[in-house]
């Protein structure tokens, strides 16, 4: 798939909000590419600056499929240099060893496995709802439908549950690759075809669950058999998300509120219920997370386009950090109040 190039491309990690994904995007297109690059400043924009163990497990993760030489893999380490091999499809098992995101790690390697010369099986320990980071649910019912209709298939099966700080989760990849991703056209969502509330929770009492779901019922009318408490496994705990899904005609979204100590569980289910609505208040086809996270797969794929709300400085910075990869044009273009369409082209197209 990828022919290696000599040039070593030098990417500041501290630009935009200088945060994990230009490093993961980096790892991802530096492989898919061939392209062996050097980043400084890792993470530079973070309280916590540098490589902590889930980069380091997506870093070593790239290394591992593609026979990768690097150098500066160590925790706290704010350089990093990748030279890719050649990525090779295969079983692989990698662990955070904390609780640290295993979706992360994911993002990172999906691309080039994606397009790889085979099957391949990902069974990735670590944690598995965090907040900052796509929830399991997220990537299983939001993400991953997108990414098959760009052809390849790709499914997840969630074996554990991992929260902050316990970790301890376990999830299952399976990717049957393509050639080549094709481009898609979500322009908008479609009528709602269903919605549910899920408050997963163990090891915190169990009114804190029932009370972010009485809260969804007040505030948003939706009926009982929409709201389900999920109780899960002591043994996978202490933890407590809100989940609220949207499934429309052309898109799932799902918003996420995460348990806080010293914050009400009604406060926490109001922020869940803010991101639902700003949503659904505007005709656009996906949310803040998911208007990041299509950037690359379109951009591999060489065109596409959807709308969204306005664009968040997580995707302004990963835009940057496309276009150092790829000769492609992604533009942003409010059309009307409060809908954005983003556009991505290949140059070469
Ligand atoms: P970074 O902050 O640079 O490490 O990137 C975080 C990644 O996690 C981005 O791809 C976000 O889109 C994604 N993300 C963060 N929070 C959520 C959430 N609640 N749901 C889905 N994706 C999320």
């Amino acid at each position: 798939m990828s022919t290696t190039s000599n040039t070593l491309l030098e990417i500041d990690g501290a630009m935009g909000e200088g945060g994990g994904q230009v490093l993961r995007t980096a790892l991802a297109l530096s492989l898919c590419t061939g392209t062996p690059f050097c980043i400084n400043n890792i993470r530079a924009g973070r309280k916590k600056p540098g490589l902590r163990r889930q980069h380091l497990t997506a870093v070593r993760a790239a290394r591992d499929i593609s026979g990768a030489q690097i150098e500066g893999d160590e925790v706290g380490s704010m350089t990093l240099r990748f030279v890719p091999g050649c990525v090779q499809a295969g079983h692989y098992y990698f662990s955070v060893g904390t609780a640290g995101s295993t979706t992360l790690v994911l993002q990172t390697i999906l691309y080039p496995l994606l397009l790889a010369n085979g099957e391949s099986h990902l069974t990735l320990e670590g944690g598995t709802h965090n907040p900052f980071a796509p929830p399991f649910d997220f990537i299983a019912h939001a993400f991953l439908p997108i990414i098959n209709l760009l052809g390849p298939q790709v499914s997840a099966k969630l074996d554990r549950y991992g929260f902050f700080p316990n970790g301890g989760g376990q999830l299952q990849i399976h990717i049957t690759p393509t050639s080549q991703l094709n481009g898609i056209s979500l322009m908008a969502r479609g009528k709602m075809i269903s919605r549910q509330a899920k408050a997963l929770i163990t090891g915190i009492p169990d009114h804190v669950a029932l009370r972010e779901l009485q809260r969804v019922a007040d505030q948003l009318s939706w009926a009982k058999d929409c709201l389900h408490h999920c109780p899960l496994p002591p043994a996978q705990g202490p933890g407590n998300v809100l989940l609220l899904e949207v499934q429309s005609e052309q898109v799932t979204e799902i918003f996420t509120g995460f348990a806080q100590r010293g914050i009400r569980a009604e406060a926490v289910a109001d922020r869940t219920i803010k991101k639902l609505t700003d949503y659904l208040g505007v005709n656009v086809a996906v949310g803040e997370y998911l208007a990041d996270q299509l950037l690359l797969p379109l951009a591999l794929a060489g065109e596409g386009e959807y709308t969204t709300l306005a664009p968040s400085r997580h995707t302004l910075t990963h835009i940057e950090v496309i276009r150092a990869f790829l000769p492609v044009s992604i533009t942003t273009t409010e059309m009307r109040k409060g809908v954005w369409e983003i556009r991505v082209k290949s140059s070469s197209l």
